[in-house]
């Protein structure tokens, strides 16, 4: 039984074939709808880089990946596929958890208003619906893990019609992995994901943080864009609201442009003049260039400071959980971050910590007051399983012999064999 992930970006389609926990297949489609896009994908283990060649927009790169699962053994058609899971990064206020792709699902205005960057998930669901009518199709919001926020939370200081009129409130991101981490970090723990609180930090490209109290989130750093929160590569995270409009009068800037200076000019790279990508910006660090220390510095202290406001929030936290490319594959922001913490009686074991790159591992020391995990994100098969989920709890039958469903059980194999 095979379930498709799909998470179609402004320019770009990932994907992945899940079948059980396995990984079957996955690929990048980039830059659709410029001259020449690029496309990539693995199959098992083996990397394929295809040739480059023009696609128009999502529905036909959407055909593209069908052709080349076909071509790769993956299936034979894509009706073989039992279920599409989309990754869709705004839900707005109506969903508290995945749904099954309906009029309500694909007519979401107030979200596709609230998060307009994000309107190719939705077309992506639109492509997918029309190749595969018949399959069913879930969409796993990003917002959904933090619908469980009090409005105290959520409800921003601004005259009370903003919130009723626009829905204009915190919905916080990067919710299916925040929802992965903190019960695998509980499981890790030998706990019920009931009894625990933990902060998990998701620190990637874009960054966030979650309050989860007995395996509820209870507040979360993003708010009703990815820009709140913590400094990040290349987004301000949280700054005083008044310097928008004196930039924008000072430089003469539109609001659009203003958007674009906050998001994709600020944080890491504003500040260090270095890169968005905190390994360069480390490595200049080292070598003594004093702005990128200030970036580093400014980045840890952005999140201790989170730290110390969800330890309180959640009514002491047992433990926090680093994730996402940053949280899992660097031992010195770890560390950096986690010497910020001795107030609340972190202490990291410097061994553990350096040894433990992108794997699950508790790496605080003997002592520590709170504990610290590594636990790798996987926010694809999380996909996939709330898919699963979904699809169960709306009563479709599951087609459970795998053989019936006409798919080649190894799929790098009967690749080969073809030839
Ligand atoms: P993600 O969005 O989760 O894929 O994370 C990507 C980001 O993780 C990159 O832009 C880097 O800034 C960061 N990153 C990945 N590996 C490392 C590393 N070894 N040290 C520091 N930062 C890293």
């Amino acid at each position: 039984m095979l379930i498709l992930v799909v998470n179609c970006g402004s320019s770009s389609l990932k994907y992945t074939v899940f079948e059980g926990e396995r990984e079957l297949t996955s690929g990048l489609i980039e830059k659709i709808g410029e001259k020449i896009s690029a496309f990539s994908c693995k199959v098992g283990s083996e990397k394929k880089t295809l040739p480059d060649q023009p696609v128009a927009d999502h529905e036909q790169a959407i055909a593209l990946m069908m052709d080349q699962m076909i071509k790769d053994g993956i299936i034979r058609q894509p009706a073989d596929i039992f279920a599409v899971g989309h990754r869709v990064v705004h839900g707005g206020p109506n969903y508290t958890d995945a749904a099954l792709v309906d009029e309500a699902v694909r007519n979401n205005a107030i979200a596709k208003e609230l998060a307009p960057l994000h309107y190719p998930n939705y077309i992506g669901i639109e492509a997918c619906v029309k190749m595969m009518p018949q399959t069913p199709q879930v969409a796993v919001f990003d917002t959904a893990f933090h619908q469980t926020m009090p409005p105290k939370a959520y409800v921003y200081a601004l005259p009370y019609r903003f919130y009723t009129d626009y829905k204009i409130r915190k919905y916080g991101f990067h919710g299916t992995s925040h929802k992965y981490v903190s019960r695998r970090a509980a499981e890790l723990m030998k706990k019920s994901a009931k009894s625990v609180n933990v902060i998990t930090l998701h620190l990637g490209n874009g960054s966030s943080l979650a309050a989860v109290q007995g395996g509820r989130c209870v507040d979360t750093s993003m708010g009703l864009t990815p820009l709140a929160g913590v400094v990040m590569g290349s987004r301000t995270g949280d700054m005083d609201p008044a310097i928008v409009p004196f930039i924008m009068e000072l430089e003469h800037l539109t609001p659009a442009q203003m958007d674009k200076l906050m998001n994709k000019e600020s944080g890491v790279l504003g500040l260090s003049g270095v890169s968005n990508d905190l390994r360069e910006v480390i490595a200049q660090a080292e070598t003594g260039n004093e702005r990128a220390r200030l970036a580093l510095d400014v980045f840890a202290y952005s999140i201790q400071k989170y730290i110390g406001a969800y330890h309180v929030v959640v009514g002491g936290a047992q433990a926090l959980v680093f994730t996402a490319g940053i949280g899992e594959k660097s031992p010195y922001l770890r560390e950096l971050i986690c010497r910020g913490l001795k107030g609340i009686g972190v202490k990291l074991d410097p061994v553990k910590n350096k040894k433990n790159i992108s794997r699950e591992a508790a790496i605080h020391a003997r002592g520590s007051k709170i504990q610290v995990w590594v636990v790798p994100t996987r926010e694809e098969y999380m996909i996939a399983a709330e898919s699963l989920r979904v699809i169960q709890a709306a009563g479709i039958e599951l087609p459970l012999e795998p053989e019936k469903t006409g798919i080649t059980r190894k799929p790098a194999a009967a690749a080969k064999r073809k030839k």
